[in-house]
């Protein structure tokens, strides 16, 4: 087959496709999409699940919520489409959005073109003819002339290798690998093991009815409410109404989300002061709109608690006050207020987290001061010596974010260099998108892109237009291969790095840099310039004929 004249309609009748994606969640459902009726390139969709929906797929635990407002967390694909789903609560369950991602795949007959159930092993560049052969666990392959990875950068659950594991003899799960079958607490004595996000979301439904439930904290996160609500009779009409007009403006801010539907006094606008140029009166006041409309008004409401210590750490009294009002036993309020700097991890938004803590059944449990020492048969032994029993231990420890979906599958690029090796001392790639040495790989939500610090979804489509875009240019001039520069490549990761050392987010541990993990490299992992000097970047580059990138036509084509 000419690879290079394979550009037909429709679906793939054979193995020999144009596009190979590899992830069937929002970033791989976009890519399809484009690509294929916008396009009208053959395309394959690869994934793991039986269904679509990526990470809303996976993370099923009871809790889950998106901390997106709903009316925000929706792909743009057609003015058509996006006016025929209706969101019911400001921000979505996971079965709702779920439920929109099966939605999407119908509306859009994705499904016949996605291969479900099935797992990648390895994608392999052939230097001879510009191809990458995709082969799955079951041995299946597909040659493609572009490849794009859409695995998720929050797609890998880390179980951290607590000695004795296998023994636990109770039932064990991962926040992040729910079960399809619904999982009872009822009157089980059970363990949860981290308190991010996903831990913080999953306490309030153990703790509904558990016999026992122990949280078992290491680091206190900062938690804010997120002011959950339905939708009220017309806001989901007015936001309609105005999307590309909206669309437009959430582009403009820097997490390219942020809507206000109902009055505060004062209004909630993305702050264009510094925390230090209001005198305390007025920032307690404003904080107070913030915390009482609830979601990420709050960490935007000025100009620096992202970005310096002192700006960060007046957010932090200021939510260390509202656990102090909210738990009665002090002791339990002290644990809980974080020690970090506020925006060093994820800030997590939530509904009543701090009020289980007055519960009987409710222990906090400080795995800093007294760590996991090894999991055993009945339960989880700590150093001092403690044994706490249990029938049910979930852990809620988080992702190998960005680079985990990446490298535990064996990528082999330009002269058979695994990704995985080339990788060791920590992630490197020209925005995020691709990777020297790696032609043709395109890469959605990698490292040292917006990705998670973004409204995901905006980040993901943005994305995938650039990658189309670029292979119609390729295509269009006869090049069959592309890659970044080695120097441009690096230059990006510094100015990556240059970026985050003069904001908050390196001031402390979290899965944003790698630290989460036993082992892995530690160095900034996303772009925190913004969404929208992310995409200038990202257009800038396009705009001058893929400055930066190596541009190749096949031995044959030159
Ligand atoms: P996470 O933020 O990485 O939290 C993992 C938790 O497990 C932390 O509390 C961590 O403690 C703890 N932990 C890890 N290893 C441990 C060990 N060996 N012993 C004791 N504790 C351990 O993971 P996540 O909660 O799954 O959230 C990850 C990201 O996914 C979020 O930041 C967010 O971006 C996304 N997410 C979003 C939502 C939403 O939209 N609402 C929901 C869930 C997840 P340390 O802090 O001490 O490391």
């Amino acid at each position: 087959m000419d690879m290079a004249a394979s550009k037909s309609n429709g679906s793939a009748s054979g193995r020999d496709l144009d596009v190979v994606v590899i992830g069937a969640g929002f970033a791989g459902l976009a890519a399809l999409h484009q690509l294929r009726d916008r396009m009208n390139y053959s395309v394959r969709a690869i994934e793991a699940g039986s269904a679509a929906g990526g990470t809303w797929y996976w993370n099923r635990y009871p809790g889950a919520r998106c901390d997106v407002e709903s009316m925000q967390y929706s792909l743009s694909i057609s003015p058509e489409v996006e006016q025929e789903w209706s969101w019911t609560e400001r921000f979505a369950t996971q079965g709702e959005i779920l439920d929109y991602t099966q939605f999407l795949v119908d509306r859009l007959d994705l499904a016949k073109d996605i291969d479900f159930n099935t797992r990648v092993a390895s994608a392999v560049y052939d230097e001879s003819d510009d191809s990458w052969t995709v082969t799955t666990e079951g041995g299946d392959s597909y040659r493609c002339r572009w490849l794009i990875m859409a695995a998720g950068p929050l797609s890998t659950p880390n179980v951290p290798d607590f000695p004795g594991l296998d023994s636990f003899q109770g039932e064990f799960y991962h926040t992040g690998a729910w079960p399809k079958d619904q999982i009872s607490f009822a009157g089980k004595r059970v363990a949860q093991i981290g308190t991010g996000s996903s831990g913080v979301q999953i306490a309030q439904e153990i703790s509904k009815d558990a016999a026992k439930h122990f949280v078992l904290q290491r680091t206190a996160h900062h938690i804010i409410p997120a002011g959950n609500r339905p939708l009220h009779p017309g806001e989901q009409e007015e936001v309609k109404a105005r999307y590309p007009e909206l669309r437009k403006f959430w582009q403009t801010l820097l997490g390219a989300t942020f809507y206000q539907s109902l009055p505060t006094d004062p209004p909630l606008v993305p702050g264009d002061k510094s925390i230090f140029d209001v005198a305390p009166a007025e920032r307690q006041k404003i904080f107070d709109a913030a915390w009482n409309y609830g979601g990420y008004g709050f960490q935007r409401a000025f100009t620096d608690v992202l970005k310096t210590i002192d700006a960060s750490v007046l957010a932090g009294d200021y939510i260390a006050s509202k656990i102090r009002e909210k738990v009665k036993d002090p002791q339990t309020a002290e644990k809980l207020i974080s020690s970090q700097y506020f925006g060093t991890k994820r800030v997590i938004i939530d509904k009543n987290y701090y009020d289980i803590f007055n519960q009987d059944n409710v222990e906090l449990v400080d795995v800093k001061g007294d760590p996991i020492d090894k999991i055993t048969p009945t339960g989880i032994q700590l150093q001092s010596g403690r044994q706490i029993d249990v029938d049910t231990i979930v852990c809620a420890t988080g992702f190998d974010a960005l680079t985990g979906a990446l490298t535990r599958m064996d990528i082999r690029g330009r002269g058979g260099s695994l990704l995985r090796d080339v990788w060791k001392e920590g992630p490197e790639s020209h925005l995020g998108l691709m990777v020297s040495g790696f032609p043709g790989m395109f890469i959605i939500g990698g490292p040292q892109s917006c990705s998670a610090l973004a409204n995901v979804i905006t980040a993901n489509e943005q994305q995938v237009d650039w990658i189309c875009e670029c292979i119609t240019y390729l295509d269009e001039k006869g090049f069959t291969s592309i890659e970044p520069d080695s120097q441009a490549q690096a230059d990006w990761v510094e100015h990556v790095n240059e970026l985050a050392d003069a904001t908050i987010y390196t001031k402390g541990d979290s899965w944003y840099t790698g630290a989460n993990i036993d082992g892995k490299p530690r160095g900034f992992l996303l772009y925190v310039g913004g969404y929208p000097n992310y995409k200038a970047a990202c257009d800038e580059i396009a705009s001058k004929g893929y400055d930066g990138f190596r541009l190749e036509k096949a031995k044959e084509l030159t």
